[in-house]
Order: structure tokens, then C-alpha cells, then sequence
């Protein structure tokens, strides 16, 4: 739609959570009611100088905040081009960015008054870090995953527990990520009064796209800032580049950059086996088209009747079947441009941050650096690329081990 180019990107969505056709808020009548609260109680809170005061507060004493900026020397000499800089948050307390984001709906909830937080988890990261958090303030947490899932997943159900939290198997549907978001919302309904609904990502109905995407873009803040500091007052970076499963460590790190043209914004989908008919990939928007799901329009993986596939990715955390529709109008406007990479571009890229910089990724920012080793080599010198290192790989070591033929047996 070049046409219709909004004047800003900073200030969507609209008043009805509508990002260009994408977002809004696909509800049945008796969530309507708990939405549109939290949505008021947010709006207050964002405003609020003592709301953000708690959240600096956390995330330098209990998260770790700011993560570093690191410029990858060898990592850009290999390559060549580009001058590579990396955002540390695979360093924040739980091993990624999912904890920037669980922090600030908490506090909001206990702002609430609610007692009992409920989620759902398809890898268990998010379940994590909600179980954590609410551990530290003493909540109730109850976390959906699909029953395929948490078997797949057995170290973080056993965290999940360790930490106080319930985990519910989800056995409807296929077990699986959509399955546990269909429970997660049922449970809302039902437990209305004292019960806060923690969602992972830039998705579900208005307000969660647009509020996630603010915890998460501490991100980008601090790399504005840090980026000044190392390279000069102003200097802004040319690339960015994050993976994507549900879209909010991308949106984190993006979101500060939108109005800003001379910025150039990258996302990355895992392609899986490649992205083809065989749907065995998660590049929703490569592959997908838009359609509902937990409750709102975005690109999505679906066959021909509108059944959600499933898809296929080698990480865990990047098999969301749909995408944020903020990045569904960030890909239509042409403000952002969204690749793909491959299961096996991503292991390569994983073992290449293992040897030349000290640094086990985890599989889903793999992904970016598959794109970072294809993009730098064909970028002059003076070219500034930041990339999201949003998560670090321990959870993914056995998966990695399997697929190079390594035997943990040992
Ligand atoms: C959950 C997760 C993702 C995918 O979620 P987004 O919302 O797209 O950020 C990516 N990387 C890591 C390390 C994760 O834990």
C-alpha cells in the first residue's frame, strides 16, 4: 500500500489497536469487558512516573539491565563489510528478552489488583520467565502448554515447577502453541475477578500488540544511547536486524528507529526446510496470508479452508503459526523488509558465534546472524549492523548436538 504511507510509525495503532488492516481486537462479548479495562488501567499506568520507576528499578537490580552493546570484531572481520554490533540481551536474568516484557505486565496486574497470572508457552521461555517473575512477587501463575509441547520441552516444565508454577498440559487440538492460547483465553473468561492474562509476544487483541511491543522497546532505547556513546552524539545504526517468531524482540528493537528514514529495519522468519508448499517452515509472511487468530488480523500460516498449520522451525521458539500485525504493516507499508532463513543456515550461524566470538546463541537469534553473514560481506566498512542477540543458546544445546551428529551420551 504505497499509497497510503501514515506520516508516522510511531504513533499506531489506532484507537481500535488497528495497525494499517492488521491488529484490532477479535473478541467474544464477555472478554470485551476485561479488555477494554486493561486497556484504561494501561493507558494510566503508561503515563505514570512511578509505573516506570519500578520497571528501571527491576530491570537494573533483578534483570540486569542495560545489556551490553558489543561490537563483534571478528565476527566483522570474517565477514568483511559491515561494522557488527550485537545487543547482548541473551544476558538478562532468564536468558532473553522475555523477562523485559513479563515485568510490565505484573506490575500492571498487581496495579489491578489481580492475584493469580495466567500464560501460555509453546517452548516454555515465556512460561519461564512468567513463573519466575511471579515467583519473585509471590503470585499465583498457571501456564498453558500444549501436552506434544510439554513433552518436547521436559527441562522447562521442571523450571516452571522448581519456581512454583502449574503447568497445565493442553490436550485439544493438536497440543501444540495455538491449542494453549485457545486455554489460556478460556480461563480468562472464566476466572474474570482476581485472574491477569501475561501474553509472550506483539500478538493477541488490542491492547497486547502495542504493549508488549513498550516493555519490550528498552531495547532499542539503550542502543540508541549506547550506540552514541561508542561510535559518537548521533550516530545512528544503518541496520537492524532481529528474528522473529511472534515479532517482540524485533519490535523491541525496532520500534525506537520507525521514524527515523535513514534506518534500514530487518526482520527474520525461520524458513525451516525452505519455505515452499510444504508449509515446513514459520515465514508467515512469506508464506502466509492474512486471517483471525487469538484475536487479531495478521499474516498467518493457514491451508486453503483458513485451518492454522502448524509449521516447522529447528527452534522452538519460533513455530508461532502468525505473526505481530505490527510487522503485518510494517511488511505491507514497506517500512520493514522481511527475509527468511533455514534451519541449516542457522546452525551454521550458531556455530560461527560459538567460535569467533565466544558467544552460544540461542537457535532463534541464529536465525538473524544467517542473515547478518549473507547481508555484511556486501556492505561498505563504515556501515553500522546491530543485531538482536535475544536469547542464549544452553536450551538449545541438544538440539544442536543431534543435529551435527554429536553424542551427549558421552
Ligand atoms: C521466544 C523467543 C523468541 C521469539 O519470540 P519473539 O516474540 O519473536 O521475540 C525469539 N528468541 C528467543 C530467545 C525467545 O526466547
Amino acid at each position: 500500500m504505497p499509497n497510503d504511507l501514515p506520516n508516522s510509525f510511531f504513533n499506531a495503532p489506532d484507537e481500535q489497536g488497528r495497525f494499517g488492516i492488521h491488529g484490532g481486537r477479535f473478541v467474544s462479548e464477555t472478554l470485551m469487558p476485561l479488555i477494554l479495562e486493561l486497556e484504561e488501567q494501561y493507558e494510566f499506568a503508561k503515563t505514570d512516573d512511578t509505573f516506570w520507576a519500578q520497571m528501571d528499578d527491576l530491570w537494573k537490580h533483578y534483570v540486569g539491565r542495560p545489556s551490553p552493546l558489543y561490537y563483534a570484531p571478528r565476527l566483522t572481520e570474517h565477514l568483511g563489510g559491515a561494522k557488527i554490533y550485537l545487543k547482548r540481551d541473551e544476558l538478562n536474568h532468564t536468558g532473553a528478552h522475555k523477562i523485559n516484557n513479563v515485568l510490565g505486565q505484573i506490575l500492571l496486574a498487581m496495579r489491578m489488583g489481580k492475584t493469580r497470572i495466567i500464560a501460555e508457552t509453546g517452548a516454555g521461555q515465556h512460561g519461564v520467565a512468567t513463573a519466575t517473575v511471579c515467583a519473585r512477587f509471590g503470585l499465583k501463575c498457571v501456564v498453558y502448554m500444549g501436552a506434544t509441547d510439554v513433552e518436547r520441552q521436559a527441562p522447562n516444565v521442571f523450571r516452571m515447577r522448581l519456581l512454583g508454577a502449574e503447568v497445565v498440559p493442553v490436550t485439544s487440538g493438536r497440543g501444540t502453541l495455538k491449542d494453549a492460547m485457545n486455554d489460556a483465553l478460556r480461563d480468562w473468561v472464566t476466572n474474570v475477578r482476581d485472574t491477569f492474562y501475561c501474553i509472550g509476544t506483539v500478538a493477541g487483541p488490542a491492547p497486547y500488540p502495542a504493549m508488549v511491543r513498550d516493555f519490550q522497546s528498552i531495547i532499542g532505547k539503550e542502543v540508541r544511547w549506547q550506540l552514541a556513546e561508542q561510535e559518537g552524539e548521533g550516530r545512528l545504526p544503518d541496520t537492524l536486524i532481529a528474528a522473529i517468531g511472534g515479532g517482540s524482540n524485533a519490535m523491541g528493537l525496532f520500534y525506537e528507529f520507525l521514524d527515523e528514514p535513514s534506518v534500514n529495519i530487518i526482520g527474520v522468519e525461520a524458513g525451516g526446510k525452505g519455505v515452499n508448499d510444504k508449509m515446513e517452515h514459520c515465514a508467515s509472511l512469506t508464506g502466509g496470508r492474512p486471517g483471525v487468530l487469538h484475536g487479531n488480523r495478521t499474516y498467518l500460516l493457514q491451508d486453503e479452508d483458513g485451518q492454522i498449520l502448524e509449521g516447522h522451525s529447528i527452534s522452538a521458539g519460533l513455530d508461532y503459526p502468525g505473526i505481530g500485525p505490527e510487522h503485518s504493516w510494517l511488511h505491507d507499508s514497506g517500512r520493514a523488509t522481511y527475509v527468511n532463513a533455514t534451519d541449516t543456515e542457522a546452525l551454521e550461524a550458531f556455530q560461527l558465534s560459538c567460535r569467533l566470538e565466544g558467544i552460544i546463541p540461542a537457535l532463534e537469534p541464529s536465525h538473524a546472524l544467517a542473515h547478518v553473514i549473507k547481508l555484511a560481506p556486501t556492505l561498505p566498512k563504515d556501515h553500522i549492523l546491530v543485531m538482536n542477540m535475544c536469547g542464549r543458546g544452553d536450551k538449545d544445546i541438544f538440539t544442536v548436538a543431534k543435529h551435527l551428529g554429536f553424542d551427549m551420551k558421552v
